[in-house]
């Protein structure tokens, strides 16, 4: 069976007066993520991490971010979107792992809001999906609330 492996990731800058979305959820917060897109820092980091595994490159392939249409779009829509590429290349996603690093807000209480919603993305089972916060101890861009970031690594297998 053919398995790929795919890791990806991205930051976002802290922004007064933007809604606060991660994982495709809204999260109170007095400040969100300076983006063209909705900032949304996990979905992100699944897209590329989809998009490495498969070696079709970035998300920025596929959604230019000089597109008008991506703007402000729900990073939900994008991964819905993913998947049919990875499917018409004859993959599909076994799981996904991610880390945020965040030193606030608290995102454990969001957590499986946030599965669910990335699993109905993706048609994966919620199992098949792992997000988990940390805070990086106050230490770099993260610890100082200066942004987010998310790490993710995906796993595809070959569906042909
Ligand atoms: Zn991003």
């Amino acid at each position: 069976m053919g398995l790929r492996i795919g890791v990806g990731i991205d930051a976002h800058r802290r922004a007064a007066g933007r809604i606060l979305v991660l994982g495709g959820v809204e999260i109170p917060a007095p400040f969100g993520l300076e983006a063209h897109s909705d900032g949304d820092v996990i979905a992100h980091a699944i897209l590329d991490a989809l998009f490495g595994a498969a070696a079709l490159g970035d998300k920025g392939r596929f959604f230019p971010p000089s597109d008008p249409v991506y703007k402000d779009i729900s990073s939900l829509v994008l991964l819905q979107e993913c998947r049919k590429t990875l499917a018409d290349y004859g993959w599909g996603i076994e799981n996904i792992d991610v880390s945020v690093m965040c030193e606030e807000p608290k995102l454990a209480p969001h957590v499986p809001l946030m599965t669910k919603r990335i699993g109905a993305a993706l048609a994966l089972d919620e199992r098949q999906v792992s997000v988990k916060g940390t805070t990086l101890e106050r230490l770099g861009f993260t610890g100082r609330n200066e942004g987010i970031a998310a790490l993710a690594v995906a796993l595809l297998k070959s569906v042909e």
